[in-house]
């Protein structure tokens, strides 16, 4: 059966043909793929294409698909018994493993995606605090839970209505958002509502809106007025945890939040999340604590297994050097096709984490982002899929290097953009 044809069939029985509503190509040209089979760097889809792949899964493949030593230690767990709903040895493996990587943090727990990670940890920011407010910035995603679902928002701390339908009004009254990139309105908020404020939530390098690179002014303005006002900041990580270094963005940035939660990366391509504290917050959450939060297949032993063993790769000396030779390639070289064309594009990058945007600065906040410019991502990304180069398809999304990405993967893809971008002309 062709694409095409698990296309028709899938929308015939899955909303919209999907189960993650992006996949669907409404912001790019054409139809969705159908992936059969992948390794390392490439996929290939049911029409037998293949295709060297930058989106991978949208991050948590760092080391590529199918990884023959991620899949071993999953194959090996999976011998023993896939769930046990008790406790087992991988889950104080991969407890020990993460910690190790992040000295800042003392305890964490594992739950199943990014989403329960981080509706789990506000839900324990605002049982360790006694408060009930949360702040967000527009643009940050921090996946699908009810009282998250706000970006809207413009002027001083808007208390948002819901983005989607579906989620009452009530449930977003205690999230404020407020734009990125501005420290006076960080301010003036703090200076009126800190004081109630259980958490400040924010992606350290924000990826799901482009990835818009913050000023170490005002993360560390974040930092500052939690701590003076007494509620809690947290990373989430969920991109850049094991992403942009070996213990996430806080030793990047040299700013320490007080919680982190995580996805993608850590469950090695298997459905994992988790989040972490010090042990004074962590006390709060069951069974130590008053704060409920559980999971029947939480600490999965095969997805255990896979997060250690893709922990285990990316902790060998200069994994994460050498994430960055590739990204500078990549950049340069795409950066040398765009001035050779004359198209006004820029790449904006953090180690193995790129954004191709067509404007000539690199935004630090999403009302700085050239809406109109969608469209010419949408063209490229069609014209690439014809040259067997697959983008993530919306011109929101970051772009993901892995290990499996080699310098010819690289050179193809610069000279697929530059042949593309010469043939608009
Ligand atoms: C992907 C993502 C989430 C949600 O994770 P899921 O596993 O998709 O539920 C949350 N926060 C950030 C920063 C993410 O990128």
């Amino acid at each position: 059966m062709s694409n095409r044809q698990w296309w028709e069939r899938a929308q015939k029985v899955l909303p919209g043909g999907v189960n993650s509503p992006v996949r669907s190509f409404k912001s790019v040209p054409g139809d969705p793929l159908f992936f059969r089979k992948a390794a390392g760097s490439h996929f290939t889809d049911e029409d037998g294409k293949n295709y060297i792949d930058w989106c991978l899964s949208w991050g948590p493949l760092i080391l590529g698909h199918a990884d023959p030593d991620v899949l071993a230690a999953a194959l090996e767990a999976m011998n023993e018994g896939a769930s046990f709903g008790a406790p087992s040895r991988r889950e104080v493996l991969l407890a020990e493993a993460f910690l190790a990587r992040m000295p800042h943090f003392e305890q964490v727990r594992f739950v199943s995606s990014g989403t329960e990670a981080v509706m789990s940890a506000i839900r324990l920011a605002r049982g360790a605090t006694g408060r009930d407010l949360i702040l967000k910035f527009t643009g940050c995603y921090h996946g699908h839970a009810d009282h998250l679902l706000v970006a809207a928002g413009s002027g001083l701390a808007t208390f948002s209505t819901p983005d989607s339908a579906g989620v009452p009004a009530g449930f977003t009254e205690s999230t404020a958002v407020l734009p990125l990139d501005d420290v006076e309105k960080l301010e003036a908020f703090f200076a009126e509502h800190g004081d109630q404020l259980a958490a400040l939530i924010i992606e350290p390098f924000p990826a799901n809106a482009g990835l818009l690179i913050q000023r170490e002014e005002f993360l560390r303005a974040c930092r500052d007025l939690t701590a003076k006002h007494g509620a809690l900041l947290i990373f989430d990580e969920v991109i850049t945890g094991f992403r942009v270094g070996a213990g996430g963005a806080a030793p990047v940035l040299g700013i320490t939040p007080d919680m982190g939660t995580y996805g993608k990366i850590i469950g090695g391509g298997f459905p994992v999340g988790a989040y972490a504290a010090s042990n004074r917050i962590m006390a709060n959450i069951s069974p130590l604590g008053p704060v409920y939060q559980a999971g029947t297949l939480s600490g999965n032993p095969v997805a255990m297994a896979a997060g250690l063993a893709t922990l285990e790769k990316t902790g060998q000396p200069g994994f994460y050097e050498e994430l960055e030779r590739k990204g500078a390639k990549l950049e340069a070289g795409l950066m040398k096709a765009a001035a050779d064309q004359g198209i006004a594009a820029s790449v904006v990058r953090q180690g193995s984490l790129f954004w191709t945007v067509f404007q000539d600065e690199a935004p630090r906040a999403v009302e700085a982002v050239d809406g109109s410019k969608m469209e010419i991502y949408g063209r490229l990304h069609r014209d690439l899929i014809e040259r067997g180069v697959y983008l993530a398809p919306s011109g929101w999304e970051v772009g993901f290097i892995s290990a499996a990405h080699t310098d010819r993967d690289i050179e193809t893809t610069i000279e697929a953009v530059a042949t593309t971008w010469k043939s608009w002309s």
